[in-house]
């Protein structure tokens, strides 16, 4: 039977590694980045929309302030003309004339004063919004030093690993690093396992007793495989 002992330490760095890729491809603090900037998305939308409804608001406010001084002026011009004009019903137009004006300009304040508030509202949301806008670009910030330093350690890691792969390789025949490498292409679970008590550490399945007592008789040269799942076992 050949020792198998090199290859499993060889599996186990080899292990890691994938663990650590898939840690470093699944990363919580790539999701909060995620999140964060999703979140920022939605303050930047809603102040733009904020923004377009005040300018509107202002807008009207300023239509508004110009007919009302059109009002006004009419009202001087006709008030004027009351001055000058004997004929009673030619007064009498005038006078209504007058009333319609200061109706209209009247309802335009209303309005304009109503409109002060809804622009007064959307100032404020646009106040708020920028305090949100700031905050988050902090929470980014942060989110995006803590998903450097993560990636930092997966990195770091990777390095130790590589440098324990290479040590563990040099214990290796390259006739062994081939089998282990055709066995390891064929599957996503450990290609190179041991024991605990008759459990397999690849497919985690019982061996017989049977099994097992053959296993240990095999002869010398032969490399052990698990009857379940074909891996190389260490017995
Ligand atoms: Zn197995």
């Amino acid at each position: 039977m050949t020792s198998l002992k090199p290859l499993l330490e060889l599996q186990r760095v080899d292990t890691a590694l994938l663990q650590l890729s898939h840690h470093l491809a699944t990363l919580a603090e790539r999701t909060n980045l995620t999140a964060a900037t999703t979140v920022l998305a939605g303050f930047n939308k809603e102040l733009v929309s904020v923004k377009a409804q005040l300018k509107v608001a202002q807008h009207d406010i300023e239509s508004l302030e110009i007919d009302n001084k059109k009002c006004e002026a009419s009202i001087a011009k006709y008030v004027q003309q009351l001055k000058t004009i004997i004929a009673p019903r030619e007064a009498e137009a005038l006078q209504h004339e007058i009333a319609m004006a200061t109706a209209v300009r009247s309802a335009n304040d209303d309005r304009e004063l109503a409109l002060l508030e809804v622009a007064e509202q959307f100032d404020r949301q646009q106040v708020e919004l920028n305090n949100q806008i700031v905050k988050q670009n902090e929470v980014i910030e942060q989110a995006t030093r803590a998903l450097a330093l993560a990636i930092e350690q997966c990195e770091k890691s990777k390095l130790e690993l590589t440098a324990k792969r290479v040590a563990a390789s040099a214990a290796i025949t390259s006739e062994m690093m081939k089998l282990y490498d055709f066995k390891r292409n064929k599957r996503l679970t450990p290609a190179v396992a041991d024991l605990h008590g008759s459990t397999c550490q690849s497919c985690h399945l019982d061996l017989s007793t049977v099994e097992l007592a053959a296993l240990k008789k095999s002869p010398e040269g032969e490399v052990s495989e698990c009857p379940n799942c074909d891996c190389y076992l260490v017995v």
